[in-house]
């Protein structure tokens, strides 16, 4: 039984020939989550053979469009596909709203039940789902609007330590995240620019590479896996040059790239 993360889409905000907007597909001994849903996520779904109705629940960070505006598409295409088992959907409050209305003002609508886990919390890791392959718990992270990182761990099986897939993106520098992100398997941060743009990235509430790996010397994962690169890097190994300067066990994420989570 396996647990890795298909990754749909490692770019920032503007989507390019090469990189597209956040989404990844993470399969916990088969269970399958969708983690951010940028436009055009179902176009990366069906190019990279997942099926589609495989997903048993989806997982927004923020409501930014490069993570959110392929749900309302993607629900709609699973109803005219037939599907007729109930979908939960953890985001921050505000996105039920925004499908519901969607869905009114379009004269869309699913023929499946949407069960919404709106979380709306300031501080703390908050569980947000518990399934019987998975759990997941939610923290909130630093970026302009609300937003949250996630903790995937797996139901152990065998007496095997429980692996830890954890994702924060987007957010600011802060080491007080740093508790959040200990004894992960795997540690998913967004790097949207490379270091000599520090000033750019605080003012923007994001990561540079160093910064990404600065928090992974404290938080201490076995891997790092660097994502939301921004478009401008035409060149990105410049990223993981200075991430892995600082911690060695860096992947810079690509689009169609599978990672195990050892
Ligand atoms: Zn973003
Ligand atoms: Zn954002």
């Amino acid at each position: 039984m396996n647990f890795y993360v298909t990754i749909l889409g490692s770019g920032a905000a503007l989507p390019t020939g090469r990189r597209r907007c956040s989404a990844q597909v993470v399969n916990v001994n088969g269970f399958k989550l969708l983690l951010d849903c940028a436009e055009g996520t179902q176009d990366r779904i069906r190019q990279h053979h997942l099926k589609l109705q495989s997903l048993g629940t989806i997982l927004i960070s923020h409501l930014h469009g490069d993570h959110f505006f392929g749900l309302a598409p993607l629900l709609s295409t699973m109803h005219l596909c037939g599907r007729t088992e109930p979908m939960t959907i953890v985001a921050p409050k505000g996105a039920k709203e925004v499908i519901e209305t969607t869905f009114e003002l379009t004269g869309n609508h699913v023929g499946y039940e949407l069960n919404f886990v709106e979380m709306d919390f300031s501080e703390g890791l908050h569980r947000v789902f518990e399934g019987k392959r998975c759990t997941v718990d939610a923290f909130p992270i630093l970026h302009s609007v609300p937003t949250y990182g996630f903790r995937i761990t797996e139901v152990p099986r065998g007496g095997n330590p429980a692996r830890v897939y954890t994702y924060a993106c987007d957010t600011a520098y802060s080491e007080d995240l740093v508790p959040f992100m200990r004894d992960s398997s795997l540690l998913c941060l967004e790097c949207t620019f490379a270091d000599d743009l520090a000033e750019l990235a605080r003012e923007r509430q994001h990561l540079t590479a160093g910064q990404a790996a600065r928090l992974a010397t404290l938080a201490e994962p076995k891997q790092l896996l660097l994502t939301h690169i921004s478009a401008r890097y035409k060149e990105p190994e410049l990223l993981a040059d200075q991430a892995t300067a600082l911690f060695p066990s860096t992947i810079l994420a690509t689009d169609g790239q599978i990672v195990e989570i050892k």
